[in-house]
């Protein structure tokens, strides 16, 4: 079964007027474009607050956009050259910061687009950081571990100029992980003749024995979880007993999953990559999660024998469904965490949820996010949704910069107090221009990079 549906998006409902920065910036014209969609949000909150034109037009292009391309020795002896990317979008309220990626799919406007939304991540949730996203055309999983390991420390030396602890710091993403960030950082660390401590902090998601920090890898589904616990009681939705959906089941939905599921909520219906799997009493979130990550997905998950007690999957009655089925399913909390514009028009009129929580970064296209409003159906958007994970990276980075450890409670805590104010924020911004959630995060986010760029003024 394929999630990665491809990114047509022909909508029912009329697309609103083009705005006059794409044009005065040489936007293409193409309407399914992800970076021009992305833009056209920011653009739609940049009119809300009257947001000055230099710096609406500033922030629809990245500030840097590097491409390069690197031979990798293959473990058959040949030699094959692979192309990464590091977009740097925006640094005026600190480093850019953003993860990057492997995977087959990765266009250079995917990257610029997720370089952006990591610019309004950090200033939503007023982390010290910019935005910037990287990424390498590749399946990682058609790779040894050695050959994946020479293409991540070739990555790092191919962009080991541009990056840097105060300038610019990666951290995992789709397809990577903290054993990738090691390699990063060990490359990075020795070919910069900065081989000391300090330098560490040039990635985040590390393994904990190497200078990562308690509650990283679950940090984004926690982050989710939060935003969920903060603002369903608002919208009449009692977190106990809820029942969700899940859209993918990699790092970000499998630990949502885990986390909703131990806070009493419902689990119904899982798809990823591999097939759908349903059960009206709850999937057992923390066996499957087990099963996908030996299995590389869900598929057959079914089949695994049930029983009670520690270490085995109790949710007896799992049924196998198509990807219609999936979409159908009714559920009070929709959570898609799997790649951009899967969410368009087709699916959003087979939902049947009252609210979707985007765990992905840019999962639904401006069409789909328009059924789903004409549905009534609230969405939590991403850039509130998912900024645990980066929230997360930041205290890793404060705490290599300080040589302390924090406890996984305290990262907890901190993460939960920053989750619920950015929350906070995104509902006041709501009430003051009477608009939808999404662009009142935008404005919100805006709001703090229009002072800042107000007070610094644009050189020289
Ligand atoms: N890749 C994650 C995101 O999209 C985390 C980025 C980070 O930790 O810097 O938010």
């Amino acid at each position: 079964m394929s999630t990665a549906t491809p990114p047509s998006d022909t909508a029912a409902s009329p697309i609103p007027s083009r705005d006059p920065v794409f044009d005065e910036l040489g936007f293409p014209t193409d309407p399914d474009n992800l970076y021009t969609q992305t833009v056209g949000q920011m653009l739609t909150a940049a009119e809300a607050i009257n947001l000055q034109h230099r710096v609406r037009i500033i922030l629809a292009q990245p500030k840097n956009e590097v491409m390069v391309h690197f031979p990798v020795r293959m473990n058959d002896g040949h030699h094959r050259l692979f192309k990464g990317y590091r977009i740097q979008h925006n640094n005026a309220l600190g480093p850019y910061k953003g993860g990057f990626r492997y995977h087959e799919d990765v266009h250079l406007d995917d990257v610029k687009s997720l370089a952006l939304l990591m610019t309004f991540k950090c200033a939503l949730v007023r982390i010290p950081f910019g935005g910037g996203k990287g990424g390498v055309k590749i399946d990682p999983r058609s790779l040894a571990e050695d050959e994946l390991q020479r293409v991540t420390r070739r990555y790092c030396a191919a962009i080991s100029h541009i990056i840097g602890p105060d300038h610019d710091i990666p951290a995992p993403d789709v397809g990577t992980n903290a054993q990738i960030m090691a390699w990063f950082a060990d490359t990075y660390m020795v070919s910069s003749g900065y081989a000391d401590n300090d330098a560490l902090r040039v990635v985040t998601g590390k393994p904990v024995s190497f200078g990562g920090s308690q509650g990283r890898e679950k940090a984004t589904g926690q982050g989710v979880a939060d935003v969920l616990a903060e603002m369903l009681p608002g919208i009449g939705i009692p977190l106990h007993g809820m029942s969700v959906t899940l859209l993918g089941f990699g790092n970000v939905n499998s630990w949502a999953g885990r986390i909703l599921q131990d806070m009493g909520a419902n689990i119904v219906a899982v798809m990823d990559h591999t097939a759908a799997l349903r059960n009206e009493n709850g999937l057992d979130c923390h066996a499957l999660a087990a099963y996908s990550e030996q299995n590389y997905g869900i598929a057959g998950y079914e089949k695994q024998p049930t029983a009670t007690g520690a270490g085995t999957r109790a949710d007896k009655g799992v049924e196998v469904i198509s990807e219609e089925e999936f979409y159908r399913t009714k559920c009070d909390v929709f959570i898609p965490g799997a790649l951009e514009q899967m969410i368009k028009p087709k699916q959003a009129e087979m939902m049947n949820c009252k609210v979707m929580a985007e765990a992905a970064n840019a999962p639904c296209t401006p069409a789909g996010d328009r059924v789903l409003q004409d549905k009534g159906i609230e969405i939590i958007p991403a850039i509130l949704a998912n900024a645990g994970g980066v929230t997360v990276s930041y205290f890793e980075w404060l705490q290599n910069k300080s040589c302390v450890t924090w406890d996984a409670g305290h990262v907890d805590r901190e993460l939960n107090r920053h989750m619920c104010a950015a929350a906070q924020r995104a509902l006041d911004a709501r009430k003051r221009y009477n608009c939808d959630l999404r662009t009142a995060a935008f404005a919100a986010a805006l709001e703090h990079l229009g002072e800042v760029y107000k007070v610094r003024g644009i050189f020289p």
